[in-house]
């Protein structure tokens, strides 16, 4: 009997600083081009890593981050400032 699958679901969001559109910025084409590991952070390559708004082609860096599970209980992650 096979087993129930468990699907990763990973997506990395930000938000255009400009028109504070909605970013997967997995779903940018070249991201799958980079080497970066899932949930990567702290890293060169994951430092002002550089980002196109598909909405109004703003450029701008972003640091990734990543927040444990335990962090989101503590709401760590709701208290960013936008
Ligand atoms: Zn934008």
């Amino acid at each position: 009997m096979n087993n129930i699958k468990a699907t990763w679901n990973i997506e990395l969001l930000t938000s255009c600083p400009k028109c504070d559109y909605g970013i997967d910025i997995t779903q940018i084409e070249d991201f799958w081009h980079t080497q970066i590991e899932p949930i990567e952070y702290g890293t060169v390559a994951t430092t002002d890593f550089e980002v196109t708004c598909p909405e109004c082609t703003h450029e701008f860096k972003v640091d990734f981050e990543y927040y444990e599970w335990s962090d989101y209980q503590n709401k760590k992650f709701y208290a960013q400032p936008k």
